[in-house]
C-alpha cells in the first residue's frame, strides 16, 4: 500500500497559508441562511455558499493554493490535473490567472458544462473513458513528457490546505457550530475542513457525506483503513472516487466523528429545495451535506450547524430534468 509521507500531510498551518496565498483571489463566499430549512429541522442552519465560489465550486481554492506554491522555475515548465470536473476547472483557471499553462485529462462522459468550461479557460483537455482506463497513468505520462507538475484533485498538502480555508472562513464568521458537515469525495475538502475544526473549535464535530452508491469512505473510517470499491455510479459526479487519499484518510480519521450517506433521490429533493426555497443553483455532489440535514439522515434538533454547499456546477438540461 502506498502511504503518505508524514511530511506531506497538511497542518493547521498549512490552511493559514493557503488563506494567505488565495486571498483577493478566491471569493470569500457567503453563509446563507432560511427559515424554512430552520423550521424543518428545528436546528439553525448556516450554508457555506461555494456554489457561488470562482469556478463555481471549493476547488478553485486547492488549486489556486497548489499553483501558487510552486517555485518560478516549476510553473514554467506548466500544471497537469486529472478529474471529474471541478479540479479540472479550478486548476484550468487558477493556472490561467497565475499565467500557467494547463493540461487537464478529463472522463469523456464528465458534464457538457465542465469540459467546454475547461477548456474556455485555455486548458488543454485530454480525454480517457472512465470505466476502462487509468487517468492516473495517463496523467503520470503526460508529466514525465513535459516536465508539468501534476496536481492530485484531493491527495496533495496545498489541495487539502486550501480546501480547509471554506471552513476556516466559516467558523471565523458563525462561531459555535455544534456541527459541519462537508460533501466527501476524496477527502480533499473533509480532511481540510476537519484539520481546521479540531485547531479553531475543537468541540465541533466534524462529518462527512458521500453518495449511498459508494461509501468507501463510510468503509474505510470503521475498517480503519483504506477500502477501494469499484467506480460508484451516482448523480453526484464530483463524488465518484473509489478510495480517500493517503493523505486525507489519516487527518479524516482521527479528527472526523462520522461519515454518512445520501441517496440520488435525497440529493434531488435537496437540489429542488435549493431552487425554490432559496434561489440558488447546488449541482448534486454539492448537496450531499445539505441532503443529510434536510432529509434526516443525521438529527441536529437543537444544533447550530454549518454546511458546505460544495458547488453549483450542473449542466442545464440535467437541471431542467431534476427540477421537472
Ligand atoms: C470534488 C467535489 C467534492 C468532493 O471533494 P473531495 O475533496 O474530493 O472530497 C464535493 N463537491 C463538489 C462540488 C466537488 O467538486
Amino acid at each position: 500500500m502506498n502511504i503518505a509521507d508524514p511530511l506531506t500531510i497538511p497542518s493547521f498551518e498549512d490552511v493559514l497559508a493557503a488563506r494567505r496565498r488565495i486571498a483577493g483571489a478566491a471569493h470569500r463566499t457567503p453563509v446563507l441562511t432560511s427559515r424554512t430549512a430552520d423550521e424543518a429541522t428545528d436546528a439553525t442552519l448556516f450554508f457555506k455558499a461555494e456554489n457561488l465560489q470562482r469556478a463555481g465550486a471549493f476547488k478553485f481554492r486547492g488549486a489556486f493554493n497548489a499553483i501558487a506554491a510552486l517555485d518560478d522555475e516549476t510553473r514554467k515548465r506548466g500544471v497537469i490535473a486529472f478529474s471529474s470536473g471541478n479540479h479540472a476547472q479550478a486548476i484550468a483557471y487558477a493556472a490561467a490567472l497565475q499565467g500557467v499553462a494547463a493540461t487537464i485529462v478529463m472522463p469523456s462522459d464528465a458534464p457538457a458544462m465542465k469540459a467546454a468550461a475547461t477548456k474556455g479557460y485555455g486548458a488543454e483537455v485530454v480525454l480517457y473513458d472512465r470505466y476502462t482506463e487509468d487517468r492516473e497513468t495517463i496523467s503520470r505520462r503526460l508529466a514525465d513528457e513535459t516536465g508539468g507538475t501534476l496536481i492530485p484533485p484531493f491527495d496533495h498538502r496545498e489541495v487539502i490546505a486550501g480546501q480547509g480555508t471554506a471552513v476556516l472562513e466559516l467558523l471565523e464568521e458563525v462561531p459555535e457550530l455544534d456541527i459541519v458537515v462537508t460533501p466527501l469525495g476524496g477527502g480533499g475538502l473533509l480532511a481540510g475542513s476537519a484539520l481546521v475544526a479540531s485547531a479553531l473549535s475543537p468541540a465541533t464535530s466534524v462529518i462527512g457525506v458521500e453518495p449511498e452508491a459508494g461509501n468507501d469512505g463510510q468503509q474505510s473510517f470503521e475498517k480503519g483503513e483504506i477500502v477501494t470499491i469499484a467506480v460508484p455510479k451516482s448523480i453526484a459526479d464530483g463524488a465518484l472516487t473509489p478510495a480517500l487519499g493517503h493523505r486525507n484518510f489519516p487527518i479524516i480519521r482521527q479528527k472526523v466523528e462520522r461519515i454518512v450517506t445520501a441517496s440520488d433521490a435525497q440529493l434531488v429533493s435537496t437540489l429542488r429545495f435549493f431552487a425554490e426555497r432559496m434561489k440558488i443553483v447546488v449541482e448534486p455532489t454539492g448537496c450531499l451535506a445539505a441532503a443529510a440535514i434536510l432529509e434526516n439522515v443525521l438529527d441536529c434538533r437543537g444544533k447550530r450547524v454549518g454546511i458546505v454547499l460544495s458547488g453549483g456546477n450542473v449542466d442545464p438540461k440535467a437541471l431542467a430534468g431534476f427540477l421537472a
